[in-house]
């Protein structure tokens, strides 16, 4: 591991000021970014914890939470508010990871955790666009199961592996940023790039911001929601996929819907064309399945990861099912 030098500033100003410094990295829970530094992907010259920053979970006037940026997974999950009007934000995290990462964990960190494509995270012996632009990409003629079938480019098809982020972002989230110039919010749907033929570039944060909180809406979905992650192993694993949703039901028929997939796209991929067509309609497995084929319609999945679109539509129907289900 390369020499480096630790900061903790106490406000967001200070920890902006020196993010924006050159080799100089935010730190959270370490257990994405140290793991990035032993092996060799990342390399900065100092760390600046950022954790002494708001860990406070608040209810907001009218309703929806605000989050801060230095929360525990563990401590998100568990919360009375979150549990529950926001049940599949809950569930989510607790399918992500260990009980001892989870509690280390910062609501920031997953948000800018980084992919596990095996290539991105082998920097001894494969290319990859994401941490060498323009050195090429193993993944696409390579071990492709874990990739991604939405979404992805010529130079990168590998996965956002968060299942935190899926949840917020069918809940809406938006993310709070301050920067040099200030602060701002932006709409979690923003907040993430495709890969394009840039993919070292994941998000629309300008140098030297960080996040600050996460605002969860207040929102009538989040109590009829479900989070689902299908996987290789029973725990400890990544999404092969994964589905958030949160529906509200009127008179048999789907009033309103929030779609959001995991494990299948650069980031948490929100379903828009999915829940278009089955807004004002019935929640009947046909409906389901002509949803999924128009918001799949696009997929592109690689040599190794076909399996992913089948696995997608049962997964989502089986979601689907159980939340607009007879609940008398
Ligand atoms: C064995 C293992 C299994 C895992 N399984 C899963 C899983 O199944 N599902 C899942 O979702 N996750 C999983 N994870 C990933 C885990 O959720 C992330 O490592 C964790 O959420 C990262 O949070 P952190 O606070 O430790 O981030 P760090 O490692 O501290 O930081 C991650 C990135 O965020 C940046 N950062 C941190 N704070 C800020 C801030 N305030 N503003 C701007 N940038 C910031 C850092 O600079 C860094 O780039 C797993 C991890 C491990 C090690």
């Amino acid at each position: 591991m390369t020499p480096f030098s630790y900061r903790r500033p106490a406000s967001s100003m200070d920890a902006s000021a020196l993010a924006a410094l050159k080799g100089h990295k935010l730190l959270g829970g370490g257990t994405n970014l140290v793991d990035l530094m032993r092996k060799g992907v990342e390399h900065p010259t100092t760390l600046v914890d950022v954790t002494a920053l708001s860990s406070e979970i608040i209810e907001m006037e009218g309703g929806g939470l605000l989050i801060g940026a230095a929360a525990r997974n563990s401590a998100v999950a568990a919360h009375p508010l979150v549990r529950a009007h926001y049940p599949m934000l809950s569930r989510a995290i607790l399918a992500g990871a260990s009980a001892q990462i989870r509690n280390m964990a910062t609501v920031a960190g997953n948000l800018l955790q980084r992919t596990r494509c095996a290539y991105f995270n082998d920097p001894a012996a494969s290319r990859c666009n994401k941490r060498q632009p323009g050195s090429g990409c193993d993944a696409l003629e390579g071990f492709n199961r874990y990739h991604a079938i939405l979404g992805g480019s010529p130079g990168c098809i590998a996965t956002h592996p968060s299942d935190m982020c899926v949840a917020l972002m069918a809940l809406d989230a938006q993310i709070h940023l301050a920067g040099s110039a200030g602060t701002r919010i932006v709409p979690l749907a923003d907040f993430y790039r495709l890969p394009g033929d840039s993919p070292h570039l994941e998000t629309t944060m300008e140098i030297g911001e960080l996040i600050t909180a996460v605002e969860i809406p207040a929102s009538a979905m989040g109590q009829r929601s479900a989070y689902r992650k299908v996987r290789d192993r029973a725990s400890y694993a990544f999404a092969l996929v994964s589905v958030a949703a949160g529906v509200s039901m009127q008179d048999g028929t789907i009033e309103d819907i929030r779609l959001a997939f995991g494990g299948i796209a650069p980031r948490p991929w929100r379903a828009l064309q999915a829940e278009a067509a089955l807004r004002g309609g019935p929640a009947t497995p046909e409906a389901m399945a002509a949803a999924m084929d128009a918001e799949l319609a696009v997929a592109r999945p690689a040599a190794g990861n076909a399996f992913k679109v089948e696995l997608l539509k049962r997964t989502t129907a089986a979601v689907l099912l159980e939340l607009t289900g007879d609940r008398s």
